[in-house]
């Protein structure tokens, strides 16, 4: 082989590496698995909209949870919509990745709708979060990135994970069991 060749050979090795390179994420975010401790790395969320895009599809409550991490006011309507919701699946309001399911939420009388665990661990991610002067574990939809709500644990609840993943309403859709109307919509 003659030198410019493996010159152009090597050229294009390169660019196939550095093709293949990661691209660093910003922030460390791991999904949990259900009834586990077992943090499993995650990727950053794939379903990415431009904050113009957010604004057009959100209504401005989901906006200011989801994107701006805000707190819905407790015992509103979508957490007295929540206490009557039958058997579902709670997607998020985003972009409707599977969360949560009926079968692991309770009532903890907090004002906000409460799961022990998540229906779909791998959509679900925790990260710390100190914004208050405390440090909480904050809950996020590992697809779209939006802001669930906060997870707290060794309260006293008597569920199989003593977790409460205390909820924003307006942060998830309800998908009944065998279809229907969509009542939990915020
Ligand atoms: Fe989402």
């Amino acid at each position: 082989m003659s030198h410019a060749f493996n010159r152009l050979l090597l050229a294009v090795l390169a660019g196939v590496v550095a093709a293949c390179r990661p691209e660093p994420t910003a922030a460390p975010i791991t999904a949990m698995k259900s009834n586990s401790s077992t943090p499993i790395t995650n990727s950053a969320p794939s379903a990415v909209k431009s904050d113009e895009d957010w604004r057009k599809t959100l209504t401005p409550q989901q906006y200011r949870v989801l994107r701006q991490a805000g707190t819905e006011a407790p015992f509103g309507a979508t957490y007295e919509e929540f206490k009557k919701q039958g058997a579902g699946t709670y997607v998020c309001g985003g972009c409707g990745a599977e969360l949560f399911s009926s079968k692991e939420k309770f009532d903890s009388h907090c004002g906000w709708p409460s799961f022990y665990d998540p229906a779909n661990a791998k959509n679900v991610i925790t990260r710390e979060d100190k914004s208050l002067g405390s440090v909480r574990t904050e809950v996020l939809c590992a697809q779209c990135g939006g802001h669930l709500g906060h997870v707290f644990k060794g309260e006293g609840f008597p569920t199989p994970t003593d977790k409460r993943y205390c909820i924003n309403g307006v942060s998830l859709k309800f998908v009944p069991t065998g279809g229907g109307t969509n009542s939990g919509k915020p």
